[in-house]
Order: C-alpha cells, then structure tokens, then sequence
C-alpha cells in the first residue's frame, strides 16, 4: 500500500503537467480572447488569368477551381509591372514600382547579377504582421522562395523569423523548406499564437519542363519538337527568330507552360490540406505577372504592359470561407494585399500606400474607381500605362502610344489611339506625371559577378549612378 502510494505521488506532477500541455491551447485561448487569424500568402510566378478554368483557361485546374469555391475571386486583378522584381517588391510593400523604386535586375542563366534592393525602410506585408498586430498579439512569420530574386541580400526577407530563397528552383524544393517549418508552425497554431507564412512557386516561370501526365494530353508529340525547346533558354530562342519562324513551336512553348500550371494545381492541394487551420485562415493566391505566347509580337514577360503579361488571378480565401463564390469585378491590384490583411487583422497604420483594402467589395460598401498605374523600365523596355474606367493607355519611348478599350476589346486588338488622339493625349501627359520615380529610400544595388562591360553598358543607360 505504502509503495503505490509513492508511485502515486510521484507521477502526479507528470499527469498535472500533461494535463496542462493539454488542456494549454483552450487555456490560452480564454486569457487571449481574439485568437491570432492564420494568415497564409502563396503566390504563383508567371501565371497567367487564363491558365486556370476558374478564369475561363480551357485546360483543367481542379485544385484551383476547389479553392476557388471556398474563396473570393477577383476578375480583374492587374499587376503594376510586368516581371518578378518590381511586382513583387510591389506585392510586398503596397506601393508602385516608381515608389519603391526596385524596377531593375539582370539574370543570366539562373544567375542574378545585379539587382536594387528592396530598401529596408520600406514596411512589407511580413513586417506588419510583425510590427503592426494589435497589442497582445503575436505573430510567427515564415517565407520560402523558389525564385532567386527574393533572397535576403535584395532586401525580401526583412519581416520573416525564417526565411528561405532558393535560386530559381521549383516546388520540390519549396516544399522541401516548408516541410522542415511546418512541425514549429503547427505547434505555435496549436499553442494560440499567430502564424503568417509566404510561398512563392517558381514553376510556370520559364524554362519549362513538360510535366506529365498533363503534356501528352496537351500535346501528344511533344518529345519529338519539344527537344529544340528544351536544350535552349527561351529568352535566347526568342531573340533568334525561332517562335516567329516556328509559329507552332509557340503551341508547344504553350503546352509545357499549362502542363506546368497543372502539375502544381495537383502539388498545391496537398500543401493546403497540410495548412494549420485552414478553416479559420486567411488564404491569398496570387501572381507576380502573366506569360504571353506571341499574341501582342512578344514571348514570355517583362517586354510590355498588355493584358497578357500583366493580368493575375487574385484569390482571397477568407476565415470559415465568409463570402465563398463571390466574384469581383472592379480593377484591383496585388498592391492592394498589404492594405487588405492589415484591416483583416485589425493591424495599426500601415503609412501611406498606393493600394487599397479590398474588403469594402466582399461587404458591398461603396467603392470608388481609381487610376490604376503600370510601370516598366528596364534597359529593353520602357513602357507606362494608365487604366481608367474601361481604357488602358499605354506609352512608350518604342512607338506611338496605344489605347485599348477593355470592355469592349479585352485582347486588345484594336488600338484606339490614331482615331481619338485629343481625347487621350491629355491622359498620356497625366500618366507621364504620375509615374515619375519618386521613392522615399533610394535603392541600394546590389552587384555580383558583373562584367566591366556590362557594368558600363548599365551606367550608358541611366542605370547604375
Ligand atoms: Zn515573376
């Protein structure tokens, strides 16, 4: 009897203490009233509207159009530059490409050789969950990059506890990152603290890989002509005449690219079914750019501003899927995120930015149109545009400028501008102003392995001072 009594005394600290671990996350949870939102952020490189069905793409997305129905989707979400590294910077702080004032990288062969940081002054989304939750509250905040353009050296990892960048690679790698993060998030989820986490897939972005079994269905002889696409960059076949002496190849060039959507449609439903509450998170889908296939002269990104290049689907699943199935119609724009999470999660003031809260749609409150602006400014293309109400202007120092009427011509087919030059000359003037480079912090640039050469050809251009 004496000796079960000590056996007793003895594990009673262990039963206490393992009933405490236990009953730990309901105890938090009644000392901190407001539970901390998950907060979950992916974004998609280089996809375009309508390679998911959910925008009307032909080729299937299941995984998308199930996350679709859980969520709102925004219809016409335009990106402010057409390529990764003003968009994203753009993505992360809320402002134009010509108010952050990272518009210029170069990369050759999955190597970047120089970039302008992102300035550290800037707030980025990361940061107001770090910085700005209301009092008492307390967020995690997790990143990993396949593209080699948001490392810590270019200024993307200011915000984040962990943070991984890989140099241009695809979502095995992502996952295999996120993987090793999932066991501390899911016990700080469990525990009652606040989780943020960013993905970002570098997949559809090229060199494309067909991927099975999706390309024999897409194009069922793909190996024999793919092999020229294949063994080249894309960006070398293009400026050797190859798509446009091989219009076919750019079916082809098209195939791999949707294969790869695919592909990562099916990977991504297994990394949310593993997403620590899910139910009650917030979770944004959304791209950096599109792709063209040579409907406006051009292939792949960052040589224009047409609807092509810079049109992105935008997805926000909100908690316990409020508003599922709403579709939106206004012009919104990824600048519009950081705003958007900082009221979903009552954050303080955020500063001035060039986006807005999108929650007014979903709660149908009144909402006024804006000019929404485009920037591009990069050794091979200098471009801006404006769009107001249903006409995007687009000017550029290459050629005339152009005017489109996206209601009526949403390809944009039919230039406008030789037939109503007086209407539109004075929005050219106003695009011109507004987007002039104005940032707060001039960025800082970061160079490495550059050339002497290539150093100068930069400096030639207005780069560089
Ligand atoms: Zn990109």
């Amino acid at each position: 009897v004496r000796r079960n009594a000590i056996v007793i005394l003895l594990l009673l600290p262990v039963a206490l203490v393992a009933a405490i671990l236990l009953l730990w996350p309901k105890l938090k949870a009644t000392f901190n009233a407001q539970a901390p939102t998950p907060v979950y952020l992916v974004a998609i490189d280089t996809l375009r509207t309508d390679a998911l069905s959910v925008y009307g793409g032909k080729r299937p997305t299941p995984f998308f159009e199930e996350f679709a129905k859980q969520a709102i989707v925004f219809d016409n979400c335009i990106a402010p530059a057409s390529w990764t590294v003003p968009s994203m910077a753009s993505l992360f702080t809320g402002l134009y490409p010509f108010h952050h004032g990272s518009v210029m990288a170069l990369q050759q062969r999955g190597q970047v050789k120089m970039q302008e940081k992102l300035s550290s002054g800037y707030l980025t989304i990361p940061e107001v969950f770090k910085e700005r939750a209301p009092q008492g509250v307390q967020y995690h905040t997790y990143g990993v990059s396949g593209n080699g353009h948001l490392t810590e050296e270019y200024g993307f990892a200011q915000g984040f506890d962990e943070y991984v960048a890989h140099r241009f690679d695809n979502k095995n790698a992502v996952q295999s990152s996120w993987q090793g993060m999932l066991p501390r998030v899911a016990a700080q989820y469990r525990f009652g603290e606040g989780i943020f986490a960013f993905l970002f897939y570098f997949d559809p972005h090229h060199p494309y890989a067909p991927q099975e079994p999706w390309i024999k269905e897409y194009y069922p002889e793909y190996l024999q002509p793919s092999s020229q696409i294949l063994s080249h960059d894309m960006l070398d076949l293009w400026e050797q005449g190859f798509f446009t002496e091989n219009p076919e190849m750019v079916k082809v060039a098209r195939a791999m690219y949707d294969s790869e959507v695919a592909a990562l449609d099916d990977h991504l439903r297994g990394v949310f079914a593993e997403l620590p509450g899910y139910d009650e998170a917030i979770i944004v889908i959304v791209s950096d750019h599109g792709e063209e296939f040579l409907e406006h002269g051009n292939m792949i990104h960052g040589n224009n501003l047409h609807q092509t290049q810079v049109n992105v689907p935008l997805m926000i699943k909100l908690p316990h899927n409020e508003h599922a199935g709403l579709r939106i119609k206004e012009k919104v724009m990824p600048i519009d995120v950081l705003p958007t999470l900082a009221e979903l999660i009552d954050a303080g003031d955020v500063g001035q930015v060039d986006g807005r809260s999108l929650a007014p749609l979903w709660r149908a409150e009144k909402w006024e149109n804006r000019d929404l602006f485009l920037h591009l400014s990069v050794p091979w293309a200098r471009h801006r545009a404006l769009i107001r109400d249903r006409y995007k202007v687009i000017g550029t120092a290459a050629h005339e400028p152009l005017v489109f009427d996206l209601e009526a011509d949403p390809d944009e087919k039919h230039d406008l501008y030789a037939e109503r030059r007086g209407e539109f000359q004075p929005w050219l003037l106003e695009l011109k102003k507004a987007t002039e480079m104005k940032v707060r912090y001039t960025p800082e640039i970061v160079e490495e392995n550059m050339t002497d050469e290539e150093r100068d050809h930069l400096r030639n251009l207005g780069y560089l001072n």
